[in-house]
């Protein structure tokens, strides 16, 4: 029987950090043996807010790609590719966008909030239709399992509907694709904003070195009531236990305690946290250091995957035209 299909995409905006790690890379390296697995570089969706420093985007591609390598990505078991050089996703965007209203995309959620965090005064046209776009993503080739940040609910919720209306209105082509939400749908930033993000500036990134984290973490905000080394604090709303409770599981209910009881200091707690990352961080070093020092191996996953990738949208394609009856000749 063939394996079910799982897909997703980071947008090129930056290197990925913890969020990425926690919210959806962890699983997408578990469960690379269990489905057939997709990672792609979200360019073109990267363009929806970057479109005025397309170079920047070209920087960030080689190191987005060591990042999946070395975070874990297989390969061999993964295929790599790059979302603008899959033509057919957005051939399957536009037919996908006649029946979308204008009205259902402006009341996502994510939608709004990321409008307004952004630097834009306007709504542009990519912006607002960036979750047809990732309803193109998933399905062109026939994804079902989408390991995910909670902050994509909303934008899997639209893929679902637009396959529904699509098989309702020509062919039954696409199945319904369900969201991998992890044990951190959404891990805080290091600000003590709700979502660390490559854009907010809060994020510990994949690539840090031993100091790099040592002083992040030193600097990260924590409980801010707690004056005093003794007073007791409020692990709930604590970037650091949040950080222990994603990365330092075993030790996690331990520290809870001696913070609520103040037995246990903010500068301790984040010497704790440090290690833990110390540990997460060290083998995945060790093959950033392999793939970086062999950047054609790298070119090369990103070209054969590419490949493999294409021939699989235009399978999809021919489909879709079939089922649209727009297959003329
Ligand atoms: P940007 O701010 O440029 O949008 P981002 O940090 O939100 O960047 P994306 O590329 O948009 O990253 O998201 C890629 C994936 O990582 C998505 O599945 C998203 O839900 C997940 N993700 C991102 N940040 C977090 C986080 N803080 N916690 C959990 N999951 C996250
Ligand atoms: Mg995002």
């Amino acid at each position: 029987m063939n394996k079910e299909r799982m897909l997703t995409g980071d947008r090129v905006t930056g290197k990925l950090h913890l969020g990425h790690y926690s919210g959806s890379l962890k699983n997408r390296v578990m469960l690379q043996d269990q489905y057939e697995s997709f990672v792609f570089l979200a360019d073109v969706q990267a363009l929806t807010t970057h479109f005025e420093r397309p170079d920047y985007i070209r920087r960030h591609i080689s190191e987005i790609t060591l990042d999946y390598l070395a975070a874990g990505i297989d390969p061999e078991r993964t295929t790599l590719y790059i979302q603008s050089l899959i033509p057919e996703i957005a051939e399957l965007t536009i037919f996908f966008s006649m029946f979308v209203t204008v009205n259902l995309l402006r009341h996502n959620p994510t939608v709004k909030a990321e409008a307004k965090s952004s630097h834009f005064d306007e709504m542009y046209y990519g912006f607002l239709g960036y979750p047809v776009s990732q309803a193109a993503d998933i399905t062109f080739c026939k994804a079902t399992v989408i390991p995910v940040g909670e902050d994509q609910l909303p934008h899997l919720e639209l893929t679902r509907k637009i396959v529904r209306r699509f098989n309702e209105l020509y062919k039954p082509v696409f199945a319904e694709p369900q969201a991998l939400l992890s044990e951190t749908p959404r891990l805080i930033g290091t600000d003590g904003n709700a979502k660390m993000s490559k854009s907010l500036g809060n994020a510990i990134t994949l690539d840090s070195s031993t100091e790099e984290v040592t002083r992040t973490i030193k600097r990260a905000v924590t409980d801010p009531a707690r004056l005093r080394k003794n007073d007791p604090g409020h692990p709930e709303i604590c970037p650091i236990y949040a950080y222990h409770q994603a990365f330092n599981p075993l030790e996690s209910a331990e520290i809870q305690e001696a913070c609520e009881r103040g037995s246990i200091g903010c500068a301790a707690c984040k010497e704790r946290i440090t290690a833990s990352l110390e540990e997460l961080f060290t083998p995945m070093r060790e093959r950033r250091a392999y793939y970086a020092a062999r950047p054609k191996l790298v070119d090369e996953i990103l070209i054969s995957g590419t490949q493999r990738t294409r021939a699989i949208a235009s399978e999809t394609m021919r489909e879709v035209r079939d089922a649209m009856s727009l297959n003329y000749f």
